[in-house]
């Protein structure tokens, strides 16, 4: 199987780790690059990174220097994880100078020729890297994003509720967890003993991707799906792991077992990412819960649970998944597969 070298904008950070960590052993993958802020620039990755997850840094990483996050590196894809403030004209540097840039950043993601990706849901929507290379001048590089890390933890069972439905609006409430926010992210003194009804920016973005993400592609362009989304975010005390409560309203009728067996039977994609099962719906009355289902299918599967009638909407349930894994990190190398399998990358 042929190795692409790798690079990662936004190395050090709290997603750029666990991309370190998931790259680790990879098959088509292997970390060659890794960049950073001035902070960090011209550091061994050992001294430069304040390592938050489990286990050791990578011995195959640790001695790589960290490199300003500008092209050229020594890589012949990279993976974003960079701010949003600096992520929009960086992401453009490298696409322009012949990258594939697969992006965590919200920057380009409601972009009309940008992928807003979920590779088991919306894959013909690569079809838009052809218009973006067009208009953007682009040659070889290219941008693809993922959702907003709330938006991935319920687009699944809606999507999975929409295709055979029709979704005609939803109210999602989050609950999101404490390394959402990067590092060192919420003050102790704000989430310890806490609930905070607010997260900036966050709101807009959950009421809006899964629309595009559940779009259809044709003639050039993404008709978003027509639906609407009311949320509400929350920061919660927990490490991993963001919980959606979701009330929908469907455009066509649909008994409980009819929702429960879309939502089981969506299928995953047998790339070496994939999970076994992309939504796994649980039967029991209290779950799903972050600490003890975020890393079903590595992290990878949605979990979703107590799916009944709603007193005011057609239907409620509970979503989960984990934000760094799913909603971020594993979800872009998820994507890259995917664009090798396509032959894009
Ligand atoms: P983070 O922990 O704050 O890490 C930010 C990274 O970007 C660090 O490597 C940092 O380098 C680098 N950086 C910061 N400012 C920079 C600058 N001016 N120039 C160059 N590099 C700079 O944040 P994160 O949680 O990993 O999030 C990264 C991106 O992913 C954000 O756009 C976020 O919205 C998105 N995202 C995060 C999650 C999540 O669960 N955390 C999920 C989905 C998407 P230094 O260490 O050198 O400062």
């Amino acid at each position: 199987m042929k190795k692409y070298k790798v690079g990662i904008l936004g190395a050090t950070g709290t997603v750029g780790q666990r991309f370190i960590q998931l790259l680790e052993g990879h098959p088509q993958f292997e970390v060659t690059a890794l960049a950073a802020s001035d902070r960090s620039a011209g550091k061994p990755y050992a001294e430069a990174c304040a390592w938050k997850l489990n286990g050791a840094i990578p011995e195959s990483v640790r001695d790589i220097t960290v490199q300003p996050i500008e092209p050229p590196l020594d890589c012949d894809l990279v993976f974003s994880s960079l701010p949003s403030s600096v992520a929009r004209e960086t992401e453009e540097a490298f696409a322009r100078a012949g990258y594939p840039v697969i992006s965590n950043s919200s920057s380009y993601r409601m972009d009309e020729d940008v992928p807003l990706l979920i590779a088991e849901i919306n894959a013909e929507h690569l079809d838009l890297i052809d218009v973006q290379r067009q208009k953007r001048g682009f040659s070889k590089g290219f941008i693809v994003t993922n959702p907003n890390c709330a938006v991935v933890s319920f687009a699944p069972p809606l999507a999975a509720i929409h295709r055979k439905f029709g979704v005609e609006s939803a109210i999602v409430t989050t609950m999101q967890a404490v390394s959402g926010a990067g590092y060192p992210g919420v003050s102790s003194m704000d989430i310890v003993d806490n609930v905070v009804p607010y997260i900036a920016g966050e709101e807009p973005k959950v009421e809006t991707e899964a629309q595009k993400i559940l779009g259809t592609f044709a003639d050039g362009a993404i008709q978003k799906a027509d639906f609407s989304v009311s949320a509400q975010c929350f920061r919660v005390n927990v490490l991993d792991g963001h919980t959606c409560s979701v009330r929908v309203n469907l455009k066509e009728q649909a008994t409980l077992e009819d929702l429960v067996t879309a939502m089981k039977e969506f299928p995953s994609l047998g790339l070496h990412s994939s999970p076994k099962t992309f939504i796994e719906v649980m039967d029991e009355p209290n779950r799903p819960q972050p600490r003890v289902d975020r890393d079903a299918g590595d992290g990878m599967t949605i979990t979703v649970g107590r799916v009944f009638p709603d007193t005011v909407f057609d239907y409620r349930f509970v979503s989960l998944s984990h934000n760094t894994v799913r909603g971020a990190a594993g979800s872009a190398i998820l994507n890259a597969e995917l664009l090798i399998d396509r032959r894009i990358i």
